[in-house]
């Protein structure tokens, strides 16, 4: 794997793993306290809520995250890896801890953001009426929440469980990439029209980087350096995370 000028010493990537995780807990506390105590109606208020697979998270996410947070004036934004996706069953993703990771890495130093285990933790299939319940019970019902996620997710939206419930929770910002296309999706028939209010495209330049893509950079030898964090970078190149398959590593990926 291609992967330049890397911090390729264990114990250096253990320790800043670490300081990621010690820093997350802290600002997930911070975070999570500053939106039980405030008033919604002063200042800052509500959670994003960034859904997502994260393998790997890259700067397309990041820029997505601080986008919502800057345009809905957001306290912060958790980060929360799949665990399993109802969608993909049958199909390899990449070992959660992993995931969980790199989005470590790539959050630590954004005080407005964290990751939270709440999916990986959870058992059975991560739906994402579950994960807004618990937020939602955590903050009370004055903290207005937004699910953001790729608008490709919003083309199924109305297969995932429980949809018309999850939009008494939250609103959903489908964040797109340039030139995506929205005007073929007709969700009116089976979602109460009452909620199609609730759904806010976002389009986010920067996410014309993907994580498929990345990975395929990454199996066929090329460079990622620049389309996600340092620190990431490193963690895959240190971990051999997406390995090509046929490799030891490769078996970080798992079926379920
Ligand atoms: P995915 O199918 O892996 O990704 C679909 C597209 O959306 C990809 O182009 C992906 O780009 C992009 N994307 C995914 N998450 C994103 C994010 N947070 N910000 C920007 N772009 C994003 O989708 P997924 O990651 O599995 O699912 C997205 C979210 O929807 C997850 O939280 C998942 O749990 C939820 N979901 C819930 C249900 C349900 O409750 N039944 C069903 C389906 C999905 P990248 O590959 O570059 O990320």
């Amino acid at each position: 794997m291609a992967m330049a000028r890397s911090e390729n010493n264990p114990d250096r990537l253990a320790e800043r793993l670490e300081r990621a995780e010690s820093r997350n807990q802290a600002k997930a506390a911070d975070l999570l306290g500053q939106l039980q105590l405030a008033p919604a109606d002063q200042g800052p208020s509500g959670l994003g809520i960034m859904g997502g697979t994260f393998d790997p998270v890259h700067y397309g996410h990041l820029v997505a995250a601080n986008t919502a947070c800057w345009e809905y004036n957001l306290v912060g934004v958790v980060f929360v890896p799949s665990g399993r996706p109802p969608h993909k069953r049958g199909k390899v993703i990449t070992e959660q801890e992993h995931r969980y990771r790199m989005a470590l890495l790539a959050t630590c130093d954004n005080s407005q953001f964290f990751v939270s285990r709440l999916e990986m933790d959870r058992p059975g299939y991560s739906y994402a009426i579950d994960t807004v319940k618990n937020f939602a019970a955590v903050l009370g019902p004055r903290q207005p929440l937004y699910f953001i996620t790729g608008a490709d997710a919003v083309i199924e939206i109305l297969a995932w469980k429980n949809i018309n419930e999850f939009f008494t929770y939250c609103s959903f910002i489908a964040v797109t990439r340039p030139g995506f296309d929205l005007g073929g999706i007709t969700v009116e028939p089976q979602l109460n029209p009452i909620y199609l209010d609730n759904i806010e495209c976002l389009e986010i330049p920067a996410l014309a980087i993907s994580s498929t893509d990345i990975r395929q950079r990454i199996a066929q030898g090329r460079p990622v350096r620049y389309l996600l964090p340092d620190a990431v970078h490193d963690y895959i190149a240190n971990s051999q995370v997406y390995a090509p398959a046929g490799t030891a590593a490769s078996e970080a990926g798992f079926e379920y």
